[in-house]
């Protein structure tokens, strides 16, 4: 493409809120044949809220939720955040609550935290995370696990001095139009990949609801970019569509990197192409826009 088209196609994304950042990025997006997605606040709408407690062990609501909230007070993860807000409304003080001290705090990445409040080890997070710990999962708890990953729900799991006390459910809906834009994408002949941190009961699910049949879950970050890397070596030309910093590496392994909008700073500083609107429509126009200019529709 001229430089005059590829100004014209930055100067148009730039209006539609699609930010490119010079024209290799707009140049690319044409080509791409294949598209990963990352799940949390990129597919789904990044604020999850817990929707279930389920209690094994004979135990008050408000004295569970004050152990996990003291200790996920101090947590940045969306997961923790949900969390809080939910006991908040066990709780007299609920506008401003002052949680009691967490001690040894501990975030243990894509796992869960660990800390000791009024004098209790408490843990809260994912099976590795009580495998790890050396906490056993009952059968029952199981069961509930399986529940609620086939209703695309994340279960975490709660121990307390030991011993597994309570899962939640947490929901993290879908952004509305996600089935069209996947469905869309498929009819352009680009092939469509969910890679998550997620585990893969939730995973499984939410990719079933969005049409996606590609799925890589429970990823760390370096395993982001290593699936990217993968798919490029199948002779893919990939565009890699995420909003957190666990994306980043998958966001600069990628031909095309895309971030939403709404994102951490890292993902949008790592990305070619930055969806304003943090909607995934957006996804469409980006290679539309990149069409137009190779094209010379201008
Ligand atoms: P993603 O954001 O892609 O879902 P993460 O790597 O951030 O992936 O987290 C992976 C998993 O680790 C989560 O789905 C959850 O089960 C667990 N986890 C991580 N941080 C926390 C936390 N603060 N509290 C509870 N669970 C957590
Ligand atoms: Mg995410």
């Amino acid at each position: 493409a001229t430089p005059t088209a590829v100004m014209v196609g930055t100067g148009v994304g730039a209006s539609q809120g699609v930010l490119i950042k010079g024209g290799q990025a707009l140049e690319s997006a044409h080509k791409v044949n294949c598209i990963v997605f990352d799940k949390t606040g990129t597919l789904t709408n990044g604020k999850p809220v817990v929707v279930n407690t389920r209690l094994l062990k004979n135990m008050v609501l408000k004295e569970f939720y004050e152990l996990i909230a003291a200790a996920e007070a101090n947590s940045e993860h969306p997961l923790a955040k949900a969390i809080v807000e939910y006991a908040k409304k066990f709780r007299e003080d609920e506008q401003n609550p002052v949680w009691p001290e967490a001690r040894d705090f501990e975030s243990i990445t894509g796992n869960g935290v660990k800390a000791v409040v009024r004098n209790r080890v408490v843990l809260v997070g994912n099976k590795s995370l009580m495998l790890d710990q050396h906490i056993p999962i009952p059968i029952d708890a199981e069961d509930i696990l399986v529940e609620t990953e086939e209703m695309a729900q994340t279960g975490i799991l709660v121990s307390i001095d030991g011993q597994l006390v309570g899962v939640l459910a947490i929901s993290d809906p879908l952004k509305p139009g996600a089935r069209e834009v996947i469905s869309i994408i498929k009819s352009m002949n680009i092939k469509t990949a969910v890679v998550t941190g997620d585990n893969w009961g939730t995973a499984k699910s939410i990719a079933k609801e969005v049409g996606i049949d590609s799925i890589i879950a429970e990823a760390k970050p370096e395993q982001k970019a290593e699936e990217v890397k993968k798919l490029q070596a199948e002779g893919y030309v990939v565009a890699m569509v995420g909003d957190g910093i666990n994306d980043s590496p998958a966001l600069v392994a990628a031909d095309v990197g895309m971030a939403i909008g709404a994102g951490t700073d890292i993902a949008i500083e790592a990305a070619d192409i930055v969806l304003m609107k943090s909607n995934l429509e957006d996804v469409i126009t980006a290679i539309d826009l990149s069409k137009k200019t190779f094209y010379r529709i201008w």
